[in-house]
């Protein structure tokens, strides 16, 4: 079985040609998915694009299941506004990217900090052998949907924050608007029949489902 890798090293890792003081072929960012091919204190891997050579293994850890799966179609999001943060890292599918790039950007514009509390996750329901309807099945499940919290002039907004009765900042609400109008693709969970005022996703499993169970089956049931 061949071993599957996560780099940690948050200053980048160097990939090289040859142990020890091989020429650098590139630095891995941190949590890019490594396939081990033989191992020492040197570990010699591929890339996802195909590229070969070696790691130091102290800045490895091992992944399975989704994660070895899903190879580099689950990337982990790094701001590129300041505007977007969490606690662990934020996984997302790269066919998602584009929007959470532009969301960023959008909440940046907006003094607003995005507090992700749900990327990537496992569908923790038994599907082996069973009749999966996609628009009941999340789309957090193949990456493509975030939760997140409103960070506005010091203040966090959460869910109730929509239910209240003096309700979210305008400047929120208007953030929320602009990301409709400007990201086509973008559904806000406020606007589900069960509203869901932390959600938003790209709706594949609506507008593609074939494609959304092609991704749930490869990153969790194959
Ligand atoms: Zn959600």
């Amino acid at each position: 079985m061949k071993a599957h890798y996560r780099t940690t090293s948050s200053n980048g890792l160097r990939l090289r040609k040859s142990p020890h003081d091989g020429e650098t072929l590139k630095v891995l960012p941190s949590h890019t998915l490594l396939t081990g091919m033989g191992e020492e204190t040197w570990v010699k891997v591929s890339t996802a694009d195909g590229q070969i050579g070696y790691v130091l293994k102290d800045f490895l850890e091992p992944v399975s299941g989704p994660f070895a799966s899903a190879q580099n179609e689950i990337v982990c999001y790094t701001a590129k506004h300041q505007a977007i943060e969490s606690d662990s890292p934020i996984l997302i599918n790269r066919d998602f990217l584009q929007s959470v790039e532009k969301m960023e950007e959008l909440a940046a514009a907006h003094s607003i900090n995005l507090t992700v509390t749900s990327s990537f996750r496992n569908p923790k329901v038994q599907l082996r052998n069973t009749v999966v309807v996609p628009s009941n099945m999340s789309n957090h499940h193949v990456g493509h949907a975030l939760d997140v919290n409103f960070l506005y002039k010091g203040k966090l907004y959460g869910c109730s924050s929509f239910t209240d009765r003096c309700g979210p900042p305008s400047e929120v609400c208007r953030f929320i608007r602009e990301v409709k109008k400007t990201v086509p693709s973008i559904r806000w969970g406020g606007d589900f029949t069960v509203p869901d005022y932390i959600h938003f996703d790209d709706g594949l499993n609506v507008t593609n489902p074939q494609q959304f169970l092609t991704k749930l089956h490869k990153y969790w049931l194959d």
